[in-house]
């Protein structure tokens, strides 16, 4: 049986570049929980956890791997915490490092925009030195129309407001898309909108996943606020095509290696863009035009 230092609340998620980072649980669910395609916390109730609880999973992982180089602060969005808590965190994160002479090499979290812009740049800087330098940010699209129907809580412009003040204040953001988001109907507007945003804000980090539907398409269905119609799979590579070859930005590093994806195109943005792009379209012209992605199973 595999032997856990801390108890976790499940389920639990985390990006996959963060497999090897210890994972404190900060908070439990999602401050905001309401995006019709995401089931992440659904069964959890969101709140924030007490420090004390946190320090001992703290010690209590240090104690386990005496070397941690780094942290994923778990759940949803651990930037909902306030300036005050989430130092106290990180200050105690550090503590056990410097006990055991060594520096980490970086703290990270999920983020929504609206939680980065609640902070102050003063206090964004002072959470960069104690070590926060990564945000992942879930933007989903570029496109307001699409935010608004998946019910996202934020806008193009609050979007890159948190992002960009998590930039002037040192902390590099790594910014997901969603391909298939909006299904057939919103697809160009998404793919455009997307490549805008993402070619305005120049993140360190850009990954793609695929629309899928865990608890099922009508859940997701009686969530959407517009018309949802699902896109064939040659469709859904046409849209990360144009996506792609609309991005105009200098050393964005591009995976798209979530399980949901069926191909995982990655590379530099832009030094790898007609490597990447060839790629695509030789996957667009093998794909039969009527097959379905495995995403639509529940339909
Ligand atoms: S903000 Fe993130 S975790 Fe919360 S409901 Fe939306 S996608 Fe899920």
């Amino acid at each position: 049986m595999l032997f856990l230092p801390v108890d976790y609340d499940e389920p639990l998620f985390r990006p996959p570049a963060e497999a090897y980072s210890a994972i404190l649980q900060v908070s439990l669910g999602c401050s905001w929980n309401k995006c019709a395609f995401c089931e992440m916390y659904t069964t959890k109730k969101y709140k924030i956890r007490p420090l004390m609880e946190i320090e001992k999973d703290i010690e209590g992982l240090f104690s386990y791997y005496p070397r941690i180089k780094r942290f994923f602060l778990a759940d949803g969005d651990a930037m909902s915490l306030d300036f005050k808590p989430l130092k106290d965190v990180l200050d105690s994160i550090n503590r056990n490092a410097e006990k055991r002479n060594y520096r980490l090499q970086r703290v990270a979290s999920y983020a929504l925009p609206k939680n980065i812009i609640s902070k102050s740049d003063s206090e964004l800087k002072e959470l960069r030195d104690a070590d926060l330098k990564l945000l992942y940010v879930g933007i989903e699209t570029g496109d307001d129309e699409l935010l608004s129907l998946i019910k996202k809580g934020e806008t193009y412009k609050s979007t890159v407001e948190g992002i960009q003040k998590a930039h002037n204040a040192g902390i590099d953001t790594s910014i997901m898309i969603i391909t298939g988001l909006g299904g057939r109907k919103y697809s160009e507007q998404h793919a455009r909108n997307s490549a805008r945003i993402i070619s305005e804000l120049n993140p360190k980090y850009l990954s793609t996943l695929t629309l899928s539907f865990p608890l099922g398409y009508d859940i997701f269905r009686s969530k959407f606020r517009g018309e949802y119609i699902p896109q064939t799979t040659k469709e859904l590579f046409e849209e990360l095509y144009l996506f792609i070859s609309l991005l105009d930005v200098e050393n964005v590093i591009f995976r798209s290696n979530h399980v949901s994806n069926k191909v995982s195109p990655e590379g530099t943005l832009s030094k790898d863009k007609d490597k990447i792009l060839n790629m695509l379209s030789k996957v667009i012209a093998d794909t039969p035009f009527n097959e379905m992605p495995k995403n639509s199973r529940y339909l």
